[in-house]
């Protein structure tokens, strides 16, 4: 009997096992169903959340357009006003504006104007109904100007030139130095010097130099070259002249840079000089206009750059326009030595590089060579994935620069053959 009941009561027990093991596997089942079900909700959310924060964005900026939009229609709607140029100021809220076709005419000025700020020749607006003055505008620079190449006080100094040490001392005295203390000069009694020419060969360092200049006495350094001046402002070249200046003024104390003068102040060719020549002379002859117009005293320095000062006109140079003259040559092989010295500061060189052996092989060399034989040995490195920069490197840098330059030599004097 027992053994009966025994065998009764095995599948009961089983039965109920399954019945509990379904019941868990549903149970597992349901809360994997959940969980996923939690985990796309919460996905779906986070991308809501990013939506949402994306069109928020996209409204502040809709906004702000709107806003924007607002004030130019704004502006548009208000009346005109008329451009004019003040004559004189009188007293203290009077002042006497030049209105192009119409006249000159007293008027007031706004509240929010300050009269201090009102000089001769400053270009103002004045209101329309009222003609009472509420603007005063930037003076009007020719958009070709802009073209040209204005750096407010350039970042070279004296110590990134090698070599160029009379140089320097010249250029001081003519340029610094009456920027720096025009007291001294007037004492004197003595003009200051306009300006000055320097000459050469390429690569010696001169738009370097003018640089460092324009550095050391915080002037504007303006930059010009005279094949663009006759080149890209065709027809233009002596209004173009005439606006250098205005410029300069305008940008007092400055440096006006004229590289590559022979292009325009080259000596005048005799009879039968073509139509484009006359372009040229026009050019120039402003160019001497202005030289002979401006005071040395209100501090604008004129530097000129050129490589052929043998075909430079003598009128350029004449006394009471530019001249001093400062000839820049080749350097020697200390100068050259500086000059390596001065292009490899910055690079990882090995230990017992010998710098002085690299000079000497450089001949004739100039300055911007010396700089390129730098870079070429820094490539080499480069090219074998080194970090450090070893005298064969600099070896294969002086051939490959200076064979550049026998080939260049060469293929010159095939064209004169
Ligand atoms: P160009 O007559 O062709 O206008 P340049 O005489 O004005 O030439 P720069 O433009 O001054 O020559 O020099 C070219 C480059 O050579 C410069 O960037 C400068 O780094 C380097 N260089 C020339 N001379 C020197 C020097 N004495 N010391 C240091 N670097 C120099």
């Amino acid at each position: 009997m027992a053994t009966v009941g025994i065998e009764r009561k095995q599948p009961a027990s089983t039965e109920e096992m399954c019945t509990a093991k379904s019941g868990a596997k549903q149970g597992e089942g349901l809360r994997q169903y959940y969980l996923q079900h939690i985990h796309e909700l919460q996905l779906n959310l986070r991308q809501k959340t990013h939506n949402l924060n994306r069109l928020e964005a996209q409204r502040n900026e809709l906004n702000s357009r709107v806003r924007m939009l607002r004030e130019e229609l704004q502006l548009l709607q208000e009346p005109g006003s008329y451009v004019g140029e003040v004559v004189k100021v009188m007293g203290k809220n009077k002042v006497l504006v030049k209105v192009h076709p119409e006249g000159k005419y007293v008027v007031d000025i706004d509240k929010n104007i300050d009269i201090t700020k009102i000089t001769p020749s400053t270009r103002v607006a004045l209101r329309n109904d009222s003609y009472v003055l509420h603007l005063i505008l930037p003076s009007k620079v020719d958009p070709l100007v802009n073209l040209m190449k204005v750096e407010k006080v350039p970042d070279s100094t004296y110590d990134m030139i090698g070599g160029l040490d009379q140089q320097i001392k010249e250029i001081k005295e003519v340029i610094e130095l009456p920027i720096k203390h025009p007291e001294l000069f007037e004492s004197l009694g003595i003009a200051q010097p306009k300006g000055v020419l320097l000459y050469g060969p390429p690569g010696t360092g001169k738009t370097l130099l003018a640089r460092a200049v324009a550095h050391h006495t915080d002037c504007t350094f303006i930059r010009v070259s005279g094949s663009e001046l006759v080149q890209k402002y065709i027809g233009e070249g002596s209004r173009m002249v005439r606006e250098l200046f205005v410029m300069a003024r305008e940008h007092a104390p400055s440096i006006i840079f004229m590289d590559e003068i022979d292009s325009i102040g080259s000596a005048r060719m005799e009879s039968g000089s073509g139509n484009g020549d006359s372009e040229v002379q026009r050019t120039m002859l402003e160019l001497l206009n202005q030289l002979d117009g401006f005071e040395a005293s209100n501090k604008i320095k004129v530097l000129m750059a050129t490589n052929r000062i043998d075909i430079l006109d003598q009128a350029l140079l004449r006394p009471g326009r530019i001249d001093r003259k400062i000839e820049f040559p080749n350097p020697n092989e200390e100068s050259r030595l500086d000059i390596l010295k001065i292009h490899s500061r910055r690079m990882n060189l090995m230990r017992g590089i010998d710098l002085k052996k690299i000079a000497e092989k450089m001949n004739g060399a100039s300055g911007a060579e010396l700089k390129a034989v730098c870079t070429e040995a820094g490539m080499f490195a480069l090219r074998e994935r080194r970090v450090h920069v070893t005298q064969e490197d600099f070896e294969m840098a002086v051939a490959k620069v200076m064979k550049k330059e026998t080939e260049k030599n060469m293929s010159l004097r095939k064209l004169w053959k």
